[in-house]
């Protein structure tokens, strides 16, 4: 049985302390920690055991090493944003505690993410005996464990994968982003990028696009981004020729972002306003809903997979690996939307492998490099029940 320190109480951060306090056999004391305590002290009457909740400034990492020192857990549950990644893992260090996120860190002045700072601490993690598992959200994530699913059981060798990600679901705001709009804003605002043949190649923003019929969703129409999941699978899937991402956007979100791109509200540098600096995606994310918040009334559901095509036995084969998510359900259960409920369980999950033993390894880990057999029938039993379509 574990102690467990989760730092941020945003929409990820509530599904986390839910789902960790449904497993108590595991995780035998919980403490939620975040930078607005007011956020952490509304998540415990929602829950059927008490947690411990604090504050603490996740950019500070004398502050982190204290609360860690003083809550004494095994490991920390980074769901606070990819900014503070390095600092937290800087505090785990220090403090011998293992780690975990769900996204990788981007520098807060460049919108730009990659793998390279979080993989530079491998030899310290190891040195000291720790693991940290990196992007335990859902893509990244699961998606990351359907591929190295599909690679032990389904193909010799996979040469093309493609992650379909779609939110059919409404949440009656005419424009709201499902987790953090800053992050989410930063990703989707950037040039796409995909790779093949040993290449990255960059594309305009948006620029491509395919219609896929996504299960119990039904067509819709799939964009092109660049994703985090990209650059490690690239280096852990034997034979891959082509990987790419595609998310879904409805008509309304596109021209929403369009304007308030083309008027620079999603500028991240900082601009005079009146004798002050401000940063205008900072002042559009205190504009926009809370991601948290969305829950109540959001209908529909989000269908995201992994559409892989390998070689079995000399012959091609390709299938859908996927799972159904509904936001009302979600809302029932943990009080979230199925965005920060698809994030969260496998935060959950990915802590529970790690606190068990189960996956256990030194050093600075992706998803795919562990044995997906128990990571995949932890998702069934824990909310996000997985389906093969072959095509
Ligand atoms: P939210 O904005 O809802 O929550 C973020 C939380 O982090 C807030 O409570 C915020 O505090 C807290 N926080 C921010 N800065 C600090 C700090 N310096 N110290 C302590 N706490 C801090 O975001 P989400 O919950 O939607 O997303 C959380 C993370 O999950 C993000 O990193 C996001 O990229 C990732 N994610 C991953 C996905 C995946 O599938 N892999 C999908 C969706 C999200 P405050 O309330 O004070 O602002």
């Amino acid at each position: 049985m574990s102690k467990v320190l989760i730092i941020g109480a945003g929409g990820v951060g509530g599904v986390v302390a839910h789902k960790c306090a449904q497993v108590p056999e595991v995780f035998e004391e919980i403490m939620l920690a975040s930078r607005t305590v007011s956020k952490c002290d509304a998540i415990p009457a929602e829950l059927n055991r008490p947690i411990q909740t604090a504050a603490v400034d996740a950019d500070n990492v004398p502050e982190l090493v204290a609360l860690i020192k003083k809550f004494g857990p095994e490991m920390v549950i980074n769901v606070a944003l990819p900014y503070q990644d390095l600092h937290i893992m800087d505090a785990c260090l220090e403090t011998g505690v293992h780690y975990l996120d769900t996204a990788n860190y981007e520098p807060i002045d460049e919108a730009k993410f990659e793998y390279k700072w979080q993989w530079e601490y491998q030899d310290r993690f190891k040195e000291k005996g720790l693991m940290a598992l990196l992007g335990s959200g859902f893509d990244p994530g699961v998606t990351n464990v359907f591929c190295a699913y599909a690679q032990k059981h389904f193909f010799d060798e996979i040469n093309y994968v493609d992650i379909l990600d779609c939110n059919a679901g409404d949440h009656g705001h005419p424009f709201a982003t499902n987790f953090n709009p800053e992050i989410n804003i930063r990703e989707i605002t950037q040039r796409g990028k995909y790779w093949e043949n040993g290449e990255w190649i960059e594309i305009d923003p948006m620029s491509q696009s395919w219609t896929f019929d996504f299960p119990e969703v039904g067509p819709r129409k799939a964009y092109l981004l660049y994703h985090e999941e990209e650059e490690s699978l690239v280096k852990n899937i034997k034979g891959l020729k082509r990987i790419r991402f595609w998310m879904t956007f409805g008509e309304e979100y596109i021209t929403h972002l369009r304007v308030l791109q083309n008027v620079g509200m999603t500028r991240i540098d900082p601009v005079m306003f009146e004798g002050h600096e401000i940063v205008p995606i900072k002042f559009l994310k205190a504009l926009l809903p809370d991601p948290a918040s969305l829950s109540q009334g959001y209908t529909g559901k989000t269908s995201i997979g992994c559409l892989i095509e390998g070689v079995k036995d000399g012959e091609t084969k390709k299938c859908f690996i996927f799972n159904v998510c509904d936001h009302a359900k979600c809302h029932e259960e943990v009080n979230a939307q199925a965005v920060s409920y698809t994030t969260g369980v496998p935060a959950m999950i990915g802590a529970m492998m790690m606190c068990n033993n189960v996956w256990k390894s030194e050093g600075v880990y992706n998803m795919e490099q562990f044995d997906p057999d128990p990571f995949m029938d932890k998702l069934n039993i824990h909310g996000l029940p997985w389906n093969v379509q072959w095509l």
